[in-house]
């Protein structure tokens, strides 16, 4: 599988034209899987950014004054460009990233669902009329744009995070200013090559890259900007969300995880084992709805933990993600490989077992194998931080109530999951857990059609369902009056 040429730009796209930093300085972006340099990025900071919000700006009367159906057609043009070159562009994806190309695949198809379920839930922006309680006036409430939307996204999914945003806000009659990660950009400026494709007008779509606070501070604080939409750490989530609450920006904030599954006593084992495979090694453990901390019950922890074993060593190959069967490419970089071995040592010093993995395979590349342990106490880290990397620690407990309590014991509140059989339970459980997603008995849950948001510190806002498309979304209440009726 080689990487298609035409596919990896490497300028930004403004106003419908590609272009370089002012400076002409760049950023150069790395293979995980091999450590090679694939090429640079424009290394941009507030002048562009700026730039490329006029262009937003100027784009949008045109845009938002088209029907529905209209935006739909550029949308579905624009999905139908990405499906054509769907094969290159996941091999575009695995290169930078490093996922799968299988996956990669996926991710990029499930970003397509997200953007034609937006064209067309963007002609069910519905209004409301309210009886008034005037005789000779009328209340007319109606939804319009937010305006002009900036995106800041993350590396894990570089193509779908971007699409379930861009799909509510073109949808919604929004423009867009979009920052991928650095790790990760060319699957972010491929939507410039679509666009292009699409014929979606100059303006509607512009992507920047380069200096991350910098470009932040520009979308926080440039008045024409209404929305900033981000995904990512919770710790810059709030850098972010408190610059743009001080210039009285909307915000949609999805952020960090510590995702718990639990396993009841009364569980089907195999069955939470497949979740607990899909849910903790999806990604090499890089999602922020991966599971965490796996508390089994006391009375099922020996044979859960040994068909787990049993399941990772039949079922997790680690290596380059363009080699058919790899299940498990590399972490994104050198720091995150760190933190998982980290969390590792942490674990084992403070009494864990280790039952499999633990360790950097040699070679190059930031690899980690799957790692098992047991033993696991909540005085360890992986107990309080997301480890993001493909390390399943089991917790034991006794009692529902026990394993509610530990469950809700943490600041996040974006993803859980429990398998039982028991359906009072089932609900017992799933109406306890703080949490803005709730798996019971599955351990993937994403769709386009679902909303997708946390609690607490895990976020504000949803993607993803007409909830997703409200966020893009302003409120209008129009009195009419003088109806002499
Ligand atoms: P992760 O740990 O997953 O890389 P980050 O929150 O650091 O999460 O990064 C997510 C996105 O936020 C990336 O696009 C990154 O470039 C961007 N980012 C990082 N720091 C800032 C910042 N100070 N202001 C704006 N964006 C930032």
């Amino acid at each position: 599988m080689s990487l298609n040429t035409a596919l990896l730009k490497q300028q930004v796209f403004v106003d419908g034209a590609w272009l370089d930093a002012d400076s002409g300085e760049t950023l150069d972006v790395h293979n995980p899987a091999t450590g090679e340099k694939i090429g640079t990025i424009p290394f941009c900071g507030r002048p562009e950014t700026a730039r490329a919000i006029a262009a937003a700006e100027a784009a949008l009367p045109a845009w938002r004054a088209l029907t529905a159906e209209a935006r739909a057609g550029y949308m579905h043009a624009l999905c139908d460009a990405i499906m054509e070159d769907i094969d290159d562009l996941a091999v575009l994806l695995t290169t930078e990233m490093g996922k799968p190309v299988a996956e990669a695949k996926g991710e990029i198809a499930l970003g397509v669902k997200y953007i034609r379920f937006f064209a067309e839930e963007g002609k069910r922006i519905y209004g409301d009329t309210i009886p008034s309680p005037w005789a000779d006036r009328r209340i007319l409430v109606t939804k319009e744009p937010v305006g002009v939307v900036g995106s800041i996204t993350p590396w894990n999914f570089p193509n779908s995070m971007i699409a379930r945003k861009l799909g509510a806000a073109l949808a919604a009659g929004c423009t867009m200013v979009m920052k991928p990660a650095e790790f990760t950009p060319y699957s972010a400026l491929i939507y410039g090559i679509m666009a292009e494709k699409a014929n979606i007008p100059a303006g509607v779509v512009n992507i920047v890259t380069g200096d991350a606070p910098a470009i932040g501070e520009e979308m926080c604080e440039n008045p024409v900007l209404r929305k900033i939409t981000f995904t990512g750490s919770t710790r810059v989530g709030k850098l972010l969300a408190g610059n743009a609450g001080r210039n009285m920006k909307k915000i949609s904030m999805e952020l960090g995880g510590n995702a718990p599954f639990i396993v009841f006593d009364d569980a089907d084992l195999d069955r939470a084992v497949e979740g607990a495979i899909a849910s903790k090694f999806r990604n090499s453990g890089q999602t922020c709805v991966c599971a965490n901390r796996l508390y089994v019950h006391a009375g099922v922890y020996d044979a859960f933990a040994e068909k787990l074993k049993t399941a990772m060593q039949a079922q997790l190959k680690v290596g380059n993600g363009l080699e058919g069967s790899t299940t498990q490419g590399p972490l994104i970089n050198a720091a995150a490989v760190d933190k998982v071995e980290d969390h590792v040592k942490d674990a084992l010093a403070k009494g864990g077992e280790l039952i499999s993995g633990g360790h950097r395979p040699d070679g190059a590349g930031t690899f980690f194998e799957p790692t098992l342990i047991t033993g696991a106490t909540p005085d360890m880290k992986v107990a309080h931080e997301e480890t993001f990397g493909p390390l399943a620690a089991l917790f034991k407990f006794e009692t529902e109530e026990e394993a509610i309590q530990l469950a809700n014991d943490t600041e996040y509140g974006l993803a859980t999951y429990f398998y039982t059989q028991d359906l009072g339970r089932s609900f017992r459980v799933m109406e306890k857990l703080q949490y803005g997603l709730v798996g019971v008995n599955e351990g993937v849950i994403t769709t386009e059609v679902a909303p997708f948001g946390g609690f607490k510190d895990s976020g504000i806002g949803n993607e993803g369902s007409k909830y997703g498309l409200d966020d893009y979304l302003n409120v209008k209440y129009s009195c009419i009056g003088g109806l002499g009726l």
